[in-house]
């Protein structure tokens, strides 16, 4: 096999989605004409009128970025003690926890969609426990029944962190009307941004005006401040950004949709190789990952060499999620971290690949076969130093798992 051809620039996991300059230069021409920058601005409430279309509830509210969004939600839903929460995810789940003194029990996921276990939840339940935090991780929706039966059985807040399901439905009901609580993130990375942002669901309208209040200081008027709040407001400039992307959101995700398909066909039949199976029936999902574990033992080369192989070809995947929380050097031996295997596995396993939503088909294949080069390399290399005896299967083969 040649050796692949390095692409002459990164190819980065995500590629912040653009709209026209032209139109984005319009946009800020006007901003200037008003000089209206941010609180509330005309642009906001735009953006928001639009997202209440798109999210079928009025229950919104619009947050300078997602962590700020979720801890906001925690302190509206006045979440104390203890939080059953996820150690697969990124950090800020458990930052946001953490900065509001609410301790994060961990407990263990499920292998098919990497989502918390609700059997995991409920045998960890304690008399301080007073919240779910659940994470849809890549998007994919967590066991949402099975988890609002154990909030309502033991009286617990359930909050979902959604910064990975914008646009995500489920029998035709946005991801966010689950829980009492969503938090999506529209930073420059996601499925769906406006630069850095947030954003607030909920079927409590009672806790969205709650989260109106505390992400102004607490504001009722100018003289009047009612709790103790902080300064989490949306900008103009981040309003415009959102409001000519939401116009592209169906076409974005349609390309990202091919894109998937696309790594899928050339992947999931390689032995060692797991991609997860596609969502499950009634789900609209919104392709925000490719997430492909790698199984050293089947595939012949370990996770770790093929993430270094892809950056001598300047492919920047990543090893979302690793280390799991627990494993950070900030929360080392603060938290039980013992049997977490499920996630500690597929953590040692995982790697994400590029995906936006203007890939070029041609350099997903360039992508592809530079892993399958990587591992033919590593497999004759491992023969070669007598380190392994051959796979039963042909390095490359394609062939039914
Ligand atoms: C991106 C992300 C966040 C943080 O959102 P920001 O808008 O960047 O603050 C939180 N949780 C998860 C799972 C994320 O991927």
């Amino acid at each position: 096999m040649n050796a692949p051809r390095p692409f002459s620039t990164p190819v980065t996991v995500a590629h912040p989605a653009l709209p026209s300059l032209k139109e984005f230069s319009k946009g800020l021409e006007e901003i200037w004409e008003r000089a209206w920058l941010t609180n509330n601005g005309p642009l906001v409430q735009k953006f928001r009128r639009q997202l209440i279309e798109v999210c079928k509830t009025s229950n919104i509210s619009l947050i300078s970025n997602g962590t700020l969004a979720l801890q906001l939600a925690l302190q509206g839903l006045e979440v104390t003690g203890e939080a059953i929460t996820t150690p697969y995810t990124f950090v800020a789940s458990t930052h946001a926890l953490f900065w509001n003194k609410i301790r994060p029990v961990f407990v263990d996921i499920e292998p098919h969609y990497y989502s918390l276990d609700p059997e995991q939840v409920e045998a960890a339940i304690t008399p301080w426990t007073s919240a779910i935090l659940a994470v849809h991780v890549y998007g994919y929706p967590c066991r949402l029944e099975a988890l609002a039966a154990i909030a309502r059985r033991h009286g617990l807040k359930l909050i979902y962190d959604a910064a990975h399901a914008f646009g995500v439905e489920v029998n035709g009901i946005p991801i966010g009307k689950f829980g009492d609580a969503s938090m999506f993130s529209l930073h420059a990375t996601k499925v769906f941004h406006s630069i850095e942002g947030g954003m607030l669901m909920s079927q409590s309208p009672d806790l969205i005006r709650r989260i109106d209040y505390l992400k102004n200081f607490g504001f009722e008027n100018e003289t009047e401040v009612v709790m103790p709040g902080t300064n989490a407001k949306m900008s103009e400039f981040q309003a415009l950004m959102g409001v000519l992307l939401l116009r592209q959101l169906d076409a974005m995700v349609e390309k990202r949709k091919a894109a998937a398909e696309h790594y899928h066909a050339r992947l999931r039949t390689i032995p060692g190789l797991r991609l997860p199976p596609p969502p499950a029936e009634g789900v609209r999902y919104n392709y925000a990952y490719v997430p492909v574990e790698i199984d050293a033992s089947k595939f012949g080369a370990t996770r770790d060499e093929v993430y270094e192989g892809l950056r001598r070809f300047n492919v920047l995947a990543r090893r979302y999620f690793y280390p799991i929380i627990p494993d950070l050097v900030c929360y080392r031996g603060l938290f039980p971290a013992s049997g977490l295997t499920v996630a500690r596995g597929i953590a040692d396993r995982i790697l994400t690949l590029p995906i936006y939503s203007d890939i070029e088909p041609d350099v997903i294949d360039r992508i592809c076969d530079m892993v399958l080069y990587i591992q033919a390399k590593e497999h004759s290399r491992s023969v070669v130093a007598g380190l392994a005896l051959p796979t039963s299967t042909p390095a490359n083969a394609v062939t039914a798992q």
